[in-house]
């Protein structure tokens, strides 16, 4: 009997082993996601109580004896003198209260914790050299990670130059934060390419990029929380050393909190799985440390991770629902991307009844058919998607969801192109994508006309009134007073619009045109370097190539855009209609000789603006060479606070940071402009 169990158990054992270390290689090094993490968590729990009660069965390679997996080939790998180590998780109160059980035992003085938040993103390596950034790596397996210096040169919140010259190795993770993932997803699903699971896998592949123009385009950030090798840093506590890497100029995480006992810890967890949703980037739990160096010295470490720390994981955010139906819809760029229409249900503090699918392939891979009963999260905390079918729950008359053949609006035959996982119709003068390129022209990061929405844009392309976006700026009082529900009020505030939209900068009306791969941040780096669209659409491939942060593909794609005669005829058309070609803003090289009360300040804008929207108060700030952020910290220099403001503005008084109004800071464009 009892040889049978431990043969069974031996048999369990290597499944598991085998199981997760394929899961792990899918994660680790192709920064893609077979199943989710808590799936990966319960499995890997089941096989650490396996392994306790069999331990001649614990295999060299189970995932419970080593740490991510092997670096990818192609970059140079870099061994960590001390190791990368990962972090033993905890699911419940009990489990931490078990932690801190553990702690107390073996640690000789009392002690406290410090709670950090666990950054969703990967781990990096930051050594440096006098103060001088000398090389970053990744994780690895903990011993041997890559060489992904070039890559984390790029990254912003990575200084070059400490503020002091220390010779140190500080890590930290790497992360991508949510608006940057949702607009990330949005241009791939555009330009038909595959979307990220979720911030964390975004961040690992734009990190770990042969080219690092690709990493550079990604907008990564950074918070560090260890030191590896303290250099002339003295520190005796995890909070002192927070401070001091901040004072070297290294980014850290402000929400972190020291906490006296293990309830005060569960107090800051359940405050912050509150939160979670309204921070800028996604967290995945808190990470408790003893914050007592000379007590984690005594508590030690397993093969695996420190015995003195422990990553409370929030629980999977999930919820139940029946695909009602599967809506086709056509992109600007033909892309077709199906949407599930689900049975509202509450997810994650709103009510979601819609998870876009992709693309034809994910229905297929996760066998979505209509009326399966499926769960859905939130990727990102933003995007609700479909995470798994319950297949169990299906009915025997069910059948595979076939894949649609002709675009759902003008019939023409689908195809793939390239190797794209998108289907696409290839019609150019099919309505949907003519009315989606419409609609992206208007839009506020693109020529941003107030007031002309879907509806009216719709009825001027179905009565002929204007076939393209040059057609916009030829209508008529008498063209919009045809129109339904136009009075003459609202026809002459539409056609003052349109006209104040000829003024824009050109980096709008570049990224307006809808140029595959061409995102508002391309536009706008595009138009500083060509100065106007006339050099633009003369540019060739290595002209634009030679940018730094632009690469082959963007380049190709401009190219090849300016070469079809229909858009030399559209911009013929917006020439005539004196649309402005040219770039307005400020350059970079000569921000430098600007005198302004902004350069090189960090402001942040809160509360409600009158006379300028914070886009527009930002793009200013950002043309006298200021930078604005989103949230106040000790770095900030001025805040902004318009009507209404609240907790920024308050934490802006705690910390004594210069607070104007908003006439303050049009008193200062005013000077800055004379
Ligand atoms: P982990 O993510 O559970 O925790 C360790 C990591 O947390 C550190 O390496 C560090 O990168 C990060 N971290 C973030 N903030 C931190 C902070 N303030 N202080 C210290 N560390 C911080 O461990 P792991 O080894 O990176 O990954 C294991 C986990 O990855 C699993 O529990 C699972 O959830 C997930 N995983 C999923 C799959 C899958 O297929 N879904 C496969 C493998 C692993």
């Amino acid at each position: 009997m009892a040889e049978n169990q431990n043969q069974q158990a031996a048999a369990r054992i290597r499944a598991l082993t085998k199981q997760l270390n394929q899961y792990s290689h899918e994660y680790y090094v192709k920064d893609r996601q077979t199943v989710e993490d808590h799936v990966y968590d319960k499995l890997y729990q089941e096989l650490v109580d396996l392994e306790q009660k069999f331990p001649e069965w614990v295999s060299l390679d189970s995932p419970t004896q080593r740490v991510g997996d092997h670096a990818l080939e192609g970059f140079k790998k870099v061994i960590h003198e001390q190791p990368m180590l990962s972090l033993s998780n905890a699911f419940s109160k009990r489990d931490l209260l078990e932690f801190d059980q553990r702690v107390q035992k073996l640690s000789s003085k009392a002690v406290s914790y410090m709670c950090e938040l666990k950054i969703d993103g990967l781990a990096i390596s930051l050594k440096y050299q006098n103060g001088h950034y000398n090389g970053g790596a990744t994780r690895g397996d903990g011993t041997v990670g890559e060489d992904i210096t070039r890559n984390l040169r790029t990254v912003k919140s990575v200084p070059i130059n400490l503020q002091q010259p220390l010779t140190i190795e500080v890590r930290g993770e790497c992360y991508m934060p949510k608006a940057s993932f949702v607009a990330l997803n949005q241009l791939r699903e555009e330009n038909g390419e595959e979307v990220f699971a979720n911030p964390r896998n975004a961040a690992a592949g734009s990190l770990r990029q042969l080219d690092s123009k690709v990493t550079s385009s990604r907008n990564l950030s950074t918070f560090l929380y260890t030191v590896a090798d303290f250099g002339a840093l003295t520190a005796a506590t995890q909070a002192e050393a927070l401070d001091q890497l901040d004072a070297a100029g290294l980014r850290t995480n402000h929400e972190r909190r020291v906490c006296r006992s293990i309830e005060e810890v569960w107090t800051y967890i359940e405050e912050y799985q509150e939160k979670r949703q309204t921070l800028p980037y996604e967290i995945d739990g808190i990470v408790v440390k003893v914050n007592e160096f000379s007590s984690q010295a005594e508590i030690g470490y397993t093969v695996k991770a420190p015995k003195w720390a422990i990553a409370y994981k929030f629980p999977a955010e999930e919820a139940k629902t029946v695909i009602q139906d599967i809506e086709w819809t056509i992109g600007r760029t033909g892309v077709v991307t199906p949407t599930a229409i689900m049975t509202p249900v509450r997810l994650a503090g709103s009510t979601v009844s819609r998870a876009s699918l992709h693309n034809y392939d994910l229905i297929q891979e996760k066998d979505i058919r209509l009326l399966d009963a499926v769960m859905i999260h939130k990727a990102g905390d933003i995007i609700p998607e479909v995470t798994s079918v319950l297949i169990e729950e299906r009915s025997i008359d069910s059948a595979p969801y076939p894949m649609p053949t002709h675009c759902p609006v003008c019939q023409s035959r689908l195809v793939h192109l390239d190797e794209e996982v998108a289907l696409r119709c290839i019609n150019p003068m099919c309505k949907a994508q003519i009315k989606e390129g419409l609609n992206h022209f208007v839009s506020r990061n693109a020529m941003n006309i107030e007031g002309l929405g879907q509806k009216v844009l719709e009825q001027l392309y179905e009565k002929g009134l204007i076939k393209d976006v040059a057609g916009l700026y030829f209508l008529t009082e008498t063209d919009f007073l045809s129109l339904d529900k136009i009075k003459e009020k609202s026809a002459h505030n539409l056609l003052q619009a349109i006209a104040a939209s000829k003024n824009n900068s050109v980096e709008r009306l570049i990224f307006g045109l809808g140029i595959r791969h061409v995102g508002s941040k391309a536009a706008k780096i595009l138009a500083e370097y060509f100065g106007s669209l006339r050099s633009l659409k003369k540019a060739a491939v290595e002209e634009i190539t030679a940018i730094d942060s632009l690469g082959g593909i963007i380049a190709d794609s401009v190219v090849q855009y300016f070469k079809k005669p229909e858009v030399q005829e559209l911009l013929q058309e917006l020439e005539k209609a004196d649309v402005n070609f040219e770039y307005l803003g400020v350059k970079k090289s000569e921000i430098a000789a600007i005198e302004s009360a902004f350069k090189g300040k960090t402001v942040v804008l809160t509360g409600k603006l009158t006379e300028y929207t914070r886009e527009s108060a930002s793009e200013k700030i950002e043309s006298l060479g200021g930078k604005t952020t989103g949230t106040v910290s000790k770095k900030t220099d001025i805040v902004v606070a318009g009507k209404e403001a609240g907790s920024k503005l308050t934490k802006a008084q705690k910390l004594g940071i210069a607070i104007w109004n908003e006439q303050q800071m049009m008193k200062a464009f005013k000077e800055s402009d004379s």
